[in-house]
């Protein structure tokens, strides 16, 4: 990061309403620790539903607003690209302040967090010009055809394990339908959501378009959940926080909600498949970003006859991971975000020894060095898990795999339908006509065939089940962010 960059990063952030930098009306902050170090990396406001209402009332003069309203499809398409291109622009510093705030390894998050987050802006450029209305043939003398309008004013709330990229996957198909927005990031991660305000404006965004208000969830985010003009809320987070947020619409005007929740996501491996392709993705399947990940591929469901085999390399592996500083090249995992979700996973890990299942590595804290100054994890296995543990039940959302064995296809089915989640799920087999049955009966939003975490600006991606409602990414998201409108006309 250029010294310049690290000095923005570092100085007392403030809220984006409006177009401009605002101060929060309590004047109450929040620190953003550095979960590597420990140490305050910057302060944000701590706004509160006063300043919710200020940004809703922006976000409302701007969907108004003509300049926004009316603005020709080849002006907002090039706009979007726009955005893309800063985003390109500022890759380096906009990672390391990721890297920075969410403890993850500086590679990654410029691969997997800002190369994607430019990508969905130069996707959705695309479909401002190409999402097309419909003629209806009715009965009777009329002309019937359909107009796609923006559904309104989006509230955006957003969880800490891809800050940027999760905002990115809102804001981008919000503005390609000529939506507004308020954007609250997780309070322990909002520096890259800020800079994603400012670069927004730099594309030429009109004012009162993008707003953000950091703050807490059941302060700012509540507020926002509650507010009568306030359209639509874009969540991905924890059930517990969707529950307040159903229940806040249902309260107030009844908006519309779209949820990406948790997983606690299967990968199946068949004694057929190619195991030399299944182990290093089924290893990074749960150990990219530490495991914080929703799709993460935490219930590991080996046929008995590869099981020994497959464990032992993976355990191999996993005893070798490189942890360490997240800007260090050779850094494979970074820190946790905090002690609450050091705490959380080390609760899980006493929880899977309790009821009997057997860990092959890690297990504890990492507080080698200069890890002992952060929220280290070491790379954790379980085996001999059975489907009702604790640890293959709920998400741990760190680096724990449970791995299950299983004799046939029925059983892995069972067991990787037998969850509340359903967010994704893999299947490694050479048999294409189980890879296809599988697919089918595999209640999960996504379903990888001999591949995991293949994700694409194109793809839609969202949950069965708990996992959530409504779809990111792809032509699917646009149908959140819009209502269908149909005209008649006598002949
Ligand atoms: P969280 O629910 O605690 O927080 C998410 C966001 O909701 C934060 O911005 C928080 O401030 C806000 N919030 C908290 N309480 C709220 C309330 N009462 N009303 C409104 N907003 C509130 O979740 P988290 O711990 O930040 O994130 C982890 C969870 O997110 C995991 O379950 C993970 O699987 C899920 N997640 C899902 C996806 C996906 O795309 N499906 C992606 C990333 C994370």
């Amino acid at each position: 990061m250029s010294a310049e960059a690290q000095q923005a990063a570092l100085k007392p952030g403030k809220l984006w309403i409006d177009g401009k930098s605002a101060d929060c009306a309590s004047g109450r902050t929040i620190e953003v620790i550095n979960p590597a170090t420990r140490e305050v990396l910057a302060t944000v406001p701590r706004g509160d539903a006063e300043d919710v209402d200020r940004a809703v009332q922006a976000a409302r003069r701007a969907f108004e607003n003509p300049a926004w309203r009316d603005m020709d499809p080849s002006a907002r398409s090039k706009m979007l690209w726009r955005i893309g291109e800063l985003i390109e622009k500022n890759l380096d510093d906009l990672a390391r302040l990721e890297s920075l705030n969410a403890g993850k390894p500086l590679k990654s998050a410029r691969n997997g967090d800002m190369k994607p987050a430019a990508d969905i802006f130069y996707y959705y450029a695309g479909w401002v010009r190409a999402l097309h209305s419909e003629v209806i043939p009715v009965d009777g003398p009329f002309l019937n055809y359909t107009l796609r309008e923006p559904v309104g004013v989006v509230g955006m709330i957003t969880a800490w394990n891809y800050p940027m990229l999760l905002a990115a996957w809102k804001v981008a198909p919000a503005l390609a339908t000529g939506c507004t927005c308020v954007i609250k990031p997780s309070e322990m991660t909002p520096l890259t959501t800020l800079r994603l305000a400012e670069i927004c404006q730099e594309a030429g965004v009109p004012d009162g378009v993008v707003n953000v208000v950091t703050g807490y969830g059941p302060e700012a985010g509540e507020a926002l959940g509650r507010h009568m003009d306030v359209d639509k809320v874009a969540f991905t987070g924890s059930i517990r926080s969707a529950r307040a947020l159903l229940k806040a619409s249902g309260e107030s005007n009844l908006k519309r909600l779209s949820l990406e929740l948790g997983g606690k996501s299967p990968n199946v491996i068949f004694p057929d498949a190619d195991l030399d392709a299944a182990l290093p993705a089924a290893f990074w399947a749960i150990y990219a970003n530490k495991g914080e990940v929703c799709s993460a591929g935490s219930r590991l469901l080996l046929h008995e006859d590869v099981h020994d085999q497959f464990v032992e390399k993976l355990v191999e592996k996993a005893s070798k991971m490189r942890v360490g500083d997240p800007l260090d090249p050779k850094t494979e995992m970074g820190a946790q975000i905090s002690q609450t979700q050091l705490d959380r996973i080390l609760g899980y890990i006493q929880s899977g020894k309790d009821e009997g299942a057997k860990l092959l590595c890690g297990g504890a804290r990492d507080t080698d060095g200069v890890k002992s100054r952060g929220y280290f994890m070491k790379p954790t296995v379980f085996t001999g898990v059975k489907p009702e543990m604790k640890i293959a039940q709920e998400e741990i959302f760190g680096p724990v795999l449970s791995v299950m064995k299983f004799k046939d296809e029925e059983e892995a089915v069972a067991i990787s339908n037998g969850t509340i989640y359903g967010l994704v799920s893999a299947v490694w087999t050479r048999d294409v006509q189980r890879a296809h049955r599988l697919a089918r009966q595999i209640k999960a939003g996504v379903v990888w065939i001999n591949t995991y975490n293949g994700f694409d600006s194109a793809a839609p991606f969202g949950g069965y089940k708990q996992s959530g409602f409504g779809r990111e990414m792809g032509m699917h998201a646009l149908e959140s962010y819009t209502q269908v409108k149909a005209v008649w006309v006598a002949l």
